[in-house]
């Protein structure tokens, strides 16, 4: 068989695993947008059997037989094509590094792990969710000397999510931001945030979803290749480029809480949307690293939809979908009432400002535990000590302290990371669009968001993961990662914001 037709064998391959992936993402979206609870048990085995038989069919001998005879030949492909057989290739070779024992004794352990952990925090009870968080630590050590590492198991576990990203890397970034940021965190805690009383209103959920609908159009993201639906945490999913899906959780306490979470999964559906029509079906069409994907939501939630010229554009707008509501009320009061900052405990609750002291505690837990230089039994005094360091806040008990976050009962050590991350890239990245559209604020302040989206297209979108994303934003940019970039932005924004 000559080169041309092992490797479109291949592909056609790859394409089945990506449709079992599909179809699984599907009952995982329905999962949280529509099954009554009742269906959770059969569900779970359902999900189970699809990637199972995913995960076959991608570490198949034969599917390996396929990969290395379209490998022998690699050089008579066009460029683009070898390309995308070395990321096949780099999935399938992660994939079979892991025996099957191991993936079944995790799915196990993390499956106990997620209802000890439900149990543990609706109770405040560290020690039920301990022995679970002992076995995953282990196993996901394990699974770090199967995947191999030069440096720190840490490394193994982080490339899952933000590939050729280290914990090396990560601590100088962090170190930077810990100084400065927790420096503005703690001038800022001094000054008086606003609290004026026409945020305390009823927000009709209708009018809400009228107005998030409006703004999720204006961003350019193609209702028709997509939908938004209600859950309990916003998430996009998508099933092909043409299918791309958002939630968002309306609160009519709060206007602006269903907003912001349509804005941010706006961002990163604008990104799956805005892959290459030719790269459907393929690996290629995938964003590099999560904190390349995060970059996208926190550029539309924070640098955009936070600003200034973005309320001058929509406070009129705002006004009139809630009549008498909002009529003594300035787009300055509004920029003010969306960038109020206080420290808190919760991760999820955290403004743009504090939010990645709060990454920052979890990776530094996460780096010990794997590293073995934390006990699992301590990670309650180690977490309160670094609140107390970094936010200046001791939580009062586990459930608003360790046990509040969902990742580490599922075994997602190394995901952390890649929120932060996301927030050091989109200031880069918004940096870098500034430099070549000086007129960026004029257009937003009249609800044109077209130059915007071309950039982003043109710039990050449409690689996929052509490139890694270190060399997505050092290319874009001209900088490798830095946090110097956003912590300008941060100090530049809050200082002036509350004439510190
Ligand atoms: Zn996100």
């Amino acid at each position: 068989m000559d080169a041309f037709a092992l490797y479109d064998q291949l592909l056609l391959r790859i394409r089945d695993v990506l449709n079992l992936r599909a179809a699984a993402a599907l009952l995982e979206w329905d999962q949280e947008v529509c099954m009554p609870p009742k269906g959770a048990p059969a569900r779970g085995r359902q999900l189970a059997t699809l990637h199972a038989h995913a995960h076959a069919l991608l570490t198949k001998p034969k599917t390996r037989a396929m990969i290395e005879a379209a490998l022998q030949d690699i050089k008579n492909l066009p460029e683009d094509s070898q390309l995308l057989l070395r990321e096949i290739a780099y999935d399938h070779e992660r994939a079979i590094r892991i025996p099957e024992r191991l993936i079944r004794r995790m799915t196990e352990a993390k499956s106990a792990a997620y209802h000890a952990w439900l149990e543990a925090r609706s109770t405040s009870n560290f020690t039920v969710f301990l022995p679970h968080l002992e076995l995953l630590v282990d196993l996901s050590r394990e699974e770090a000397d199967c995947l191999g590492y030069e440096e720190s198991p840490y490394d193994a576990l982080l490339e899952n999510y933000e590939r050729g990203m280290t914990a090396a890397q990560l601590r100088v970034l962090f170190l930077e931001i810990a100084e400065r940021q927790g420096a503005l965190v703690a001038q800022l805690a001094a000054v008086e945030q606003p609290d004026p009383a026409w945020l305390h209103q009823r927000w009709d959920c209708t009018l809400q979803r009228i107005f998030t609908e409006r703004v999720l159009r204006d961003m350019g993201y193609d209702f028709d290749a997509g939908r938004q639906d209600t859950s309990a945490h916003p998430f996009t999913t998508n099933f092909s480029i043409h299918d791309v899906r958002i939630t968002t959780r309306f609160d009519e306490n709060n206007l602006f809480s269903a907003l912001f979470g349509s804005i941010h999964e706006g961002g990163h559906a604008l990104y799956e949307q805005g892959f290459l029509e030719t790269d459907e079906g393929t690996v290629l069409a995938a964003a590099p690293s999560l904190g390349m994907h995060e970059s996208q939501s926190r550029l539309w939630e924070n640098s955009i939809g936070r600003s200034l010229p973005f309320w001058h554009y929509y406070t009129p707008l705002v006004k009139e979908l809630f009549p008498g509501q909002l009529d003594t009320v300035s787009p300055e009061d509004i920029y003010r009432a969306v960038n109020s900052v206080k420290p808190s405990l919760i991760r999820v609750e955290a403004d743009e400002c504090t939010y990645n002291l709060h990454i920052i505690l979890r990776f530094e837990i996460e780096v010990a535990l794997i590293e073995g230089s934390l006990n699992p039994c301590d990670v309650p005094q180690a977490w309160n000590e670094k609140m107390k360091q970094y936010l200046g806040l001791y939580p009062s008990n586990d459930a608003v302290g360790c046990l509040q976050d969902i990742h580490w009962s599922h075994g997602a050590f190394g995901y952390f990371p890649t929120y932060a991350l996301g927030n050091l890239f989109s200031a880069q990245l918004y940096n870098a669009i500034l430099r070549d559209r000086p007129a960026l604020w004029q257009e937003i302040s009249t609800g044109d968001f077209h130059g915007l989206v071309e950039w982003l297209r043109s710039h990050v979108h449409r690689f996929g993961r052509r490139l890694t994303a270190t060399e997505l934003i050092s290319k874009v940019t001209g900088s490798p990662p830095t946090s110097r970039d956003f912590l300008d932005y941060l100090e530049s924004k809050y200082t002036s914001l509350y004439a510190v």
